[in-house]
């Protein structure tokens, strides 16, 4: 298994019939799919951007086979129609080849964000009556997409602590239909076994129909492909906020499910009804700067975060640090084995969690991230991760403000909880700038 995984640094370059060479993902990513009659753009080193709404059809019968062939598109690679920027468009098309390879999946279907992404994934799966099993630590909003919106759908969500696979399996009812994750999670860096979670769906579908099986989701947004690709250990959709790591810049939005052909379909017909669909000009920023940079810049990252892990550890002001890729981390082994770069090296991830060291309420902390905020060159308080920039946040009132007291206590997230996610900035000047907040705090 482990080899097999260090394999999958050999895209295809599929430069034409008969082509069989093979490049790494680093590479892949800067110049994807050499030829295809998808698009015919083999004469730009830059693909172009796109912005037409609307299409040229060269006869009716060619615009009713586009009509026809939405949403299935044909396994051969030949030429797409296309007709309105809703439903399908070239820019947004590379893209999600792109992507699709590199999460290690047949299809991608973007959207206009994370959020979008992961409300079409629950959507095409679930319907009223259906159950979801969700790891109780999770992103904000999709806390509040599954509490407030599912609900009034009559679709139940019951959380439990995905860190032990036995919750999953005692949460699962006849209803459930959805076991949904993120790994790391957001933001204690807690870790699901996908393996045992994927062999748990398959023990349980074994014995269901085909329309009561269960589908495993994992937001793959902290690890981006770069770290993990859920789709090697069976999930059946991986979901992106393109948003964070893949954008890189923080200058668009954008999301992205990731999944085998079977869902295709209902996907895009999904998106093109209910609408969020991709900008082509966000598209063309992802796949262009984002895209072609994810390998360069998360591994940085990763470096980054490495070093400023060990100077925290070491800090007498610090409490718990909460990385992956310490030793110390309660599923270093699993990261070991799960978070892996295409090339097999360790690939723990761009972020991290620590506790400040309190008698009391959480001062030190608030302390420290003012202190950031007002005083610091290189640290920037704000929301979101996968930035150039290094930000700092503080979630229990900031991006996990959306689960409630009792919630957030079992998803052990504390109220001196401190994230940080890494840009792309000399370990060292982050490292000196956290050691004058620390001074002070
Ligand atoms: C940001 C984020 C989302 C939502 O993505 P948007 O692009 O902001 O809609 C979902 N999951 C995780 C883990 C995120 O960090």
């Amino acid at each position: 298994m482990a080899d097999e995984k260090a394999n999958k640094d050999a895209y295809s370059t599929t430069g034409g019939p008969g082509d069989s060479r093979k490049v790494g993902m680093s590479t892949f990513l800067i110049h994807g799919t050499a030829q295809t009659a998808r698009w015919d753009f083999s004469h730009h080193p830059v693909p172009p951007l796109s912005s037409s709404v609307t299409y040229r059809l060269d006869s009716a019968e060619r615009g009713g086979r586009g009509f026809l062939e939405f949403g299935r598109r044909p396994e051969e690679d030949t030429q797409p129609v296309y007709i309105y920027d809703r439903l399908d468009e070239p820019t947004r098309s590379i893209l999600e080849d792109d992507l699709a390879r590199a999460e290690g999946g047949e299809v991608c279907c973007t959207f206009s964000t994370g959020m979008a992404a992961i409300s079409a994934a629950l959507g095409v799966l679930l319907k009223p009556g259906d159950h979801i099993v969700a790891y109780g630590t999770i992103y904000g909003c999709t806390y509040s997409l599954l509490t407030r919106w599912l609900t009034r759908l009559q679709i139940a969500t019951t959380f439990c602590d995905f860190t032990e696979v036995q919750n999953v399996r005692a949460a699962i009812r006849p209803e459930t239909r959805v076991i949904y994750a993120e790994t790391p999670a957001n933001p204690t860096m807690e870790m699901v076994d996908l393996g045992a979670v994927c062999a748990l769906r398959d023990e349980i579908n074994a014995t269901r129909p085909a329309d009561q099986r269960v589908h495993v989701l994992i937001d793959n947004t902290f690890a981006s492909p770069y770290c993990q690709r859920p789709l090697e250990w069976g999930v059946d959709m991986a979901i992106e906020s393109l948003t964070k790591n893949i954008c890189g810049f923080g200058t668009d939005m954008g999301g992205a499910v990731i999944c085998g052909r079977r869902y295709e379909e209902a996907l895009f017909m999904y998106r093109k009804d209910f609408g969020g669909v991709l900008s082509p000009k966000s598209a063309w920023a992802i796949l262009v700067y984002g895209l072609s940079t994810l390998t360069l810049r998360v591994k940085r990252q990763i470096q980054t975060a490495f070093k400023v892990a060990q100077f925290l550890e070491g800090h007498p002001k610090i409490g718990k640090v909460h990385y992956p890729g310490l030793p110390s981390h309660p599923q270093h082994a699993l990261a070991l084995k799960q978070m892996r770069s295409t090339l097999g090296t360790f690939a723990p991830g761009t972020l991290l969690y620590f506790e400040t060291r309190e008698e009391g309420e959480p001062a030190r902390a608030r302390s420290l991230i003012n202190w950031a905020a007002k005083h610091s060159y290189c640290i920037t308080l704000a929301v979101s991760l996968g930035n150039i920039r290094t930000l700092i946040e503080a979630p229990g009132i900031m991006t996990h403000a959306a689960l409630p007291p009792e919630a957030q206590k079992q998803g052990r997230i504390a109220p001196n909880g401190i994230r940080l996610a890494f840009g792309l900035e000399k370990a060292e000047d982050i490292i000196r700038d956290l050691e004058e907040g620390l001074a002070q705090a």
